[in-house]
């Protein structure tokens, strides 16, 4: 089975495929003055198996695209969405985000937690600009700096996965650079990361590796999310997930 595979089988049957909230969604969702009562639309771009996309359905009178690359997450998505009783607010779409089939000025709010990375933060932002009503809200976490200065072992890490990783006054001027006013930062408290997204992760550890017949490909995977963890643990005080939303100049 090849890589991909593999992390899908990982990552699927959990909640939240990268860490966050339900209460830190709902926190940046009162960021944007949007009436509930008006319709509105959404696109939450990045969005895994859902949880982002069903909470703004259910709190917003939001139409929602939900856009992902992989399949089988919005798959999930979508009997999520029928469980909860909101699939007619849910529109999957199995998409780049580099590729965003939208047009101009199409939505309200554009949601991207955890994912905005995988474009590049200022690439995202000042590209998915263009969908966005004047007035709209960008709403996005990323990884952020929380000090000005950290340990090496940690910089280097960081350095070589991910070059644009910065403070949150750097992400916050991008923003500002980009057309955008910020209306809001915070960042994602530590139950975020351990008890939403790397305790559960560790509990599936055994089954994912019994269901791939203990491959070494599955190993590997299971090793370098044991590595992501400890140097999380290690030097949580230094990095972290920033909450930025910030408005679109009309
Ligand atoms: N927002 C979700 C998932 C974050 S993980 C959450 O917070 O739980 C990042 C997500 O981006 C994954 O679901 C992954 O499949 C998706 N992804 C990866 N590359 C992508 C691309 N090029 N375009 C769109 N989505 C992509």
């Amino acid at each position: 089975m090849e890589n991909l595979s593999l992390l899908i089988d990982l990552h699927k049957h959990a909640k939240r495929q990268g860490p966050g909230g339900d209460a830190e969604t709902r926190k940046a969702l009162q960021f944007c003055r949007v009436d509930p009562a008006r319709p509105i639309k959404v696109a939450d771009i990045g969005c895994g198996t859902g949880s982002s996309a069903l909470l703004i359905a259910n709190e917003l009178n939001a139409s929602v695209t939900a856009v992902d690359l992989l399949d089988p997450f919005l798959d999930i998505l979508k009997i999520r969405a029928e469980e909860t009783g909101l699939s007619g607010r849910i529109t999957t779409l199995s998409c780049s985000m580099d590729h965003l089939p939208f047009e101009d000025e199409e939505f309200d709010i554009l949601w991207s937690e955890g994912a905005i990375y995988i474009i590049g933060f200022e690439r995202g932002v000042r590209e998915w600009k263009q969908y966005l009503k004047p007035g709209g809200y960008l709403v996005v976490s990323e990884i952020t700096w929380l000090t000005g200065t950290r340990p090496s072992e940690l910089q280097k890490h960081w350095d070589h996965h991910y070059s644009e990783i910065d403070v949150a006054s750097s992400k916050i001027s991008v923003l500002e650079n980009s057309g955008y006013s910020p209306a809001g930062y915070f960042t994602l408290p530590e139950y975020c990361w351990l008890d939403n997204y790397y305790n559960p992760m560790m509990k599936r550890f055994d089954a994912f590796l019994k269901r791939n017949g203990n491959s070494a490909e599955a190993k590997d995977i299971v090793e370098s999310e044991v590595k992501e963890i400890e140097l999380y643990k290690k030097y949580s005080e230094y990095v972290g997930y920033g909450f930025y939303i910030a408005r679109k100049h009309s």
